[in-house]
């Protein structure tokens, strides 16, 4: 197996690793993520300056977006429409590709932690299953039938539309939607809501019925829109443990017993379950779509 290469893309730092899986990262680094040309540059040298058997067959990155991960587009591999300043319309894949002359993959972040799940983690043995993080924001990956899930751009699940609660009025902070799934439900959301970071509010607070409730509603949608195998849920948001039994049981409540499936209704403990990767799961994903691009390529 030889050594791949990740590169989990965010908004606040870029983590690049070279290894072949969990247990074997053989050298990561870190940076803030500043300005495109100032970042891009630093995740480059790191991969230049490898030991000679540290050399990736591959490079796959993970990229906050929205994103072109169309590989027949001419903005294959950029960021497009990022209110983040410096970055709209930036070549991430193409630095690489050019500085490095190795095979790119590249996805969103949240499509590159879906493989890392799958290839690692908690969708291992599945074709068609969701991965969602709850942090700052919301964001949504997977794969339908085996392949990742592109389309005309690429799913934005965040920012579904979910009913409210009847005891809700907070506007919701999401600056194109308002009161979509994440201007409802993403960290800003419960601080903004109640005056204190979610990490501060104990596990009795309304907050969380409340939490548990509208990402119940957008698993629901995406339950019966995809119909997933299983449902990974990741993300700071989550990192509160007893949330997990109280979104599945909304979910059981709003689904009202029309899925007849026993994953449903007496192993939804096993259906909607923690992402098994952590912290690691971003750069992990972006080495699983390293070596799934080098096995398209027919060199696997
Ligand atoms: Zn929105």
């Amino acid at each position: 197996m030889p050594v791949f290469g990740g590169i989990e893309a965010g908004g606040t730092k870029f983590v690049c690793a070279a290894g072949t899986g969990p247990d074997d990262i053989l050298s990561e680094a870190r940076y803030r993520t500043t300005l495109p040309e100032e970042t891009l540059a630093n995740a480059v040298a790191f991969f230049q300056e490898l030991p000679q058997d540290q050399t990736p067959a591959a490079i796959g990155i993970g990229s906050f977006g929205p994103v072109d991960p169309d590989p027949s587009s001419p903005t294959f591999g950029h960021i497009t429409t990022t209110p983040k300043p410096g970055w709209a319309n930036t070549d991430v894949a193409g630095a690489f590709r050019q500085a490095l002359g190795l095979p790119i993959g590249f996805d969103t972040d949240v499509n590159a932690a879906a493989l890392g799940e799958l290839r690692w983690g908690a969708a291992q043995g599945l074709d068609t299953f969701i991965y969602l993080t709850i942090g700052t924001g919301i964001g949504g990956g997977g794969l339908a039938n085996g392949r990742l899930l592109h389309g005309l751009i690429h799913p934005e699940m965040g920012h579904i539309r979910v009913p409210r609660h009847p005891e809700d009025d907070y506007a919701g902070f999401c600056p194109f939607h308002g009161d979509c799934l994440e201007g409802l439900a993403a960290g800003p959301a419960i601080e903004g809501r109640w005056g204190s970071p979610g990490e501060m509010l104990p596990p009795d607070h309304p907050a969380w019925q409340m939490e548990a409730y509208y990402l119940a509603s957008g698993l629901v949608n995406l339950i019966l829109a995809l119909s997933p195998q299983r449902i990974v849920l990741g993300g700071g948001v989550m990192s509160q443990e007893y949330l997990f039994p109280m979104i599945r049981s909304q979910v059981q409540t709003l689904l009202g017993g029309y899925l007849q499936s026993p994953a449903i209704s007496e192993r939804i403990d096993q259906y909607i379950v923690p992402a098994a990767l952590g912290g690691d799961a971003g750069v992990l994903g972006a080495i699983a779509l390293a070596e799934r691009r080098w096995r398209e390529m027919g060199a696997g």
